[in-house]
């Protein structure tokens, strides 16, 4: 059987590009996220024998079923992508409590509940996991407190499950992307952003895609944090 990849958040921005690049290369991919019509339609743009799931990351018993799901339609899940991800920017006195908890469950716990999820499996095969965070969760943002919040605990998640399953031949990783161009940015002044970018533009999905099938498939990395930013993070 091909070896599968799991991408939550696979049908659009990122991980939609992440589930491309491991298509063409010959995985069966698991394409995850809430809207099942999106994922479907992603599914099966790419033009081979995967399949669509839906799952709501921040319920453990979504992930679960899923996971079920997926273990029973396509075997044991080799690789696992966290892409799925939501932003609600405000000024910290003014995000509400709904928009912190919100953030902090799909971006933070949900990343958690897939790899707890994933473990059943990977602790007996090993495995590859690559966590989407963001720069803004170690540079910090104005209007992004929460955010940054559930990015920053991800990547102290990420380094110490990676430190606790290194024996168990599972490598666990993390890409943290900076500006990208998806449905995610797209309220964004671009004109005025890009100013702070060193190589002078926002990223394409699948530039940030080529570091996570990079650390996806490279057997002697674990526990680091990739960045893809266009120099970003070396003027903010
Ligand atoms: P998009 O909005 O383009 O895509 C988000 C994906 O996540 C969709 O597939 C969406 O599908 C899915 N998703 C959202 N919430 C949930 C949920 N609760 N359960 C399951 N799936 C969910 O975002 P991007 O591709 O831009 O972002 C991907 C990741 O990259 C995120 O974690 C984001 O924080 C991070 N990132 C993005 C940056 C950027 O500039 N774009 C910069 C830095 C980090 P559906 O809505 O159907 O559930």
């Amino acid at each position: 059987m091909d070896k599968v990849c799991a991408v939550f958040g696979g049908s659009r921005g990122i991980g939609r590009a992440v589930a491309q690049l491991m298509a063409q290369k010959g995985y069966r991919l698991a394409i995850v996220a809430r809207n099942l019509d999106v994922a479907r339609a992603t599914a099966g743009e790419l033009g081979g024998n995967h399949l669509a799931f839906s799952c709501d990351v921040a319920k453990e018993q979504d992930v679960q079923n899923t996971f079920e799901e997926m273990e029973k339609h396509l075997g044991p899940v080799n690789f696992l992508v966290n892409a799925a991800g939501i932003n609600r920017d405000a000024l910290f006195v003014r995000t509400r409590t709904e928009d912190m908890v919100s953030q902090l469950h799909t971006n933070l716990l949900g990343s958690m509940l897939t790899c707890k999820a994933a473990m059943r499996t990977m602790i007996k095969q090993g495995g590859s996991i690559v966590n989407v965070g963001s720069i803004i969760g170690f540079k910090g943002n104005v209007g992004q407190s929460a955010y940054s919040a559930s990015k920053g605990g991800l990547i102290g998640f990420s380094r110490s499950l990676a430190k606790e399953v290194a024996r168990k031949k599972i490598r666990v990783n993390v890409v943290a992307p900076g500006f990208i161009h998806t449905d995610m940015t797209k309220h964004l002044k671009e004109d005025y952003l890009k100013k702070n970018i060193p190589l002078g533009r926002f990223g394409d999905a699948l530039e940030v895609a080529h570091a996570v099938v990079f650390l996806l498939e490279s057997p002697y990395i674990t526990g680091h944090v990739l960045v893809v930013d266009g120099g970003l993070q070396l003027t903010v």
